[in-house]
């Protein structure tokens, strides 16, 4: 394959410009400090992952044995025996979301999905593309799920199989929502255990509170059912792709039902991406536990920098507990477009992901949003 002058122009412009803007991301959670140089020579295969790397399958190029080595580290911080569990590299954070509601929904076929107020937008995707009915519940102001608006509407419903959008970090405020208490609500109502399904939406934390020491609880030793974490977020990659964990006996049951269409597959999609499983592993494999808790402590005390800095400004912000995600009150126009931000409602928020290495850039933004707090005051 060759290209003209003109494209190889534009293709070294838009390299220029890749490398100029690669680390500008501090209102997003994506990662920029990885480095996957020992896998580029592997672009030169159409590797495939269609179906279920369990499986024998008659496509030579797939990477199979890395995707079940990823899978085998998720199940064990997610806190599942690997041999009950079931799960693979998907295309990011929302296909993993719909895994989990798909098998809730299969479990049970007319329950209702709850998600709160502050659940990420591709919820509603999801709902509409799996036909579950779904219930909007209210969020306190910090972000959190509101229980008794949730205990609420299960209650006059009369739902008996509620499935469950737990956040474990809403997109916007980082906020938690508290397992146990979501449980007991449930319990309180009548409904078994063995009724309800609870997936958790760990998009982001997903990767910060296995190393972390005081965790909120989310996993399956939590009483989860089944956790999506988003691969390119925390854990960094030049290619979007999530990771999806369920349970075992779960994932049969909906592996039964479309047998007669395609012997063994499980996943959402037919042909699927067979690099994100490589540059997945290569990630676990070369960092050890200790490597991922001191990355994710710098992330989390540069976030705590920014809250002080805003503190001292007298500004509020708002970081929950282990939260990389540090929020403010929206500013000016020509500061959340400068520096990139998302902005959502009357809120922007900046994120102290792993490249931020010094404060450099979160002080370029604090400058920024405290000089514009003083010439809307002048
Ligand atoms: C980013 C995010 C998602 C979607 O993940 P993608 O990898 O972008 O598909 C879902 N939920 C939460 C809480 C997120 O922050």
């Amino acid at each position: 394959m060759s290209l003209s002058i003109a494209d190889q122009n534009k293709l070294d412009a838009f390299w220029s410009y890749c490398v100029k803007n690669r680390y500008f991301n501090i209102g997003y959670p994506e990662s920029a400090d990885f480095d996957y140089t020992m896998l580029e020579r592997f672009l030169r295969f159409s590797i495939n992952n269609c179906g279920d790397w369990g499986e024998y399958c008659n496509y030579l190029l797939n990477s199979f044995e890395f995707e079940k080595e990823v899978m085998a580290w998720f199940s064990g911080i997610f806190k599942i025996p690997v041999d009950e569990s079931w799960g693979y590299v998907t295309n990011g954070g929302t296909e993993s979301n719909m895994f989990g509601c798909y098998l809730g929904r299969e479990l049970f076929p007319d329950g209702t999905l709850y998600y709160s107020q502050d659940t990420h937008y591709s919820v509603a995707k999801i709902v509409k593309l799996l036909r579950i009915k779904s219930q909007l519940v209210a969020s306190q102001p910090g972000g959190e799920i509101d229980y008794d608006d949730l205990e609420h509407h299960i209650r006059a419903s009369g739902e008996r199989h509620p499935i469950i959008f737990a956040n474990i970090g809403t997109t916007v405020r980082g906020a938690v929502d508290d397992i146990a208490e979501i449980q007991r609500r449930i319990a309180a109502l009548g409904i078994p255990r063995e009724a309800y399904y609870l997936h958790a939406d760990a998009a982001l934390s997903g990767m910060i509170l296995p190393f972390v020491d005081d965790p909120q609880p989310f996993t399956f030793a939590d009483g989860i059912d089944s956790i999506g974490v988003s691969g390119h977020k925390m854990i960094g990659s030049p290619i979007p792709c999530g990771i999806v964990v369920a349970k075992k006996r779960n994932v049969d049951r909906i592996s039964v039902e479309i047998d007669y269409i395609s012997a063994h597959d499980k996943t959402i999609s037919g042909s699927r991406n067979g690099h994100t499983p490589l540059m997945m592993w290569a990630a676990v494999r070369s960092h050890t536990d200790a490597e991922w808790r001191r990355r994710i402590s710098h992330s989390l005390t540069m976030a705590q920098y920014a809250v002080d800095r805003f503190t001292a400004a007298g500004i509020r912000s708002l970081r929950h507990k282990n939260s990389i995600t540090v929020v403010f009150p929206i500013p000016s126009e020509w500061v959340w477009k400068k520096h990139c931000l998302a902005t959502s409602g009357d809120v922007a928020h900046l994120i102290t992901t792993a490249h931020h290495l010094d404060s450099a850039q979160i002080d370029a933004l604090i400058d920024d949003v405290i000089a514009d707090l003083n010439q809307r005051a002048a």
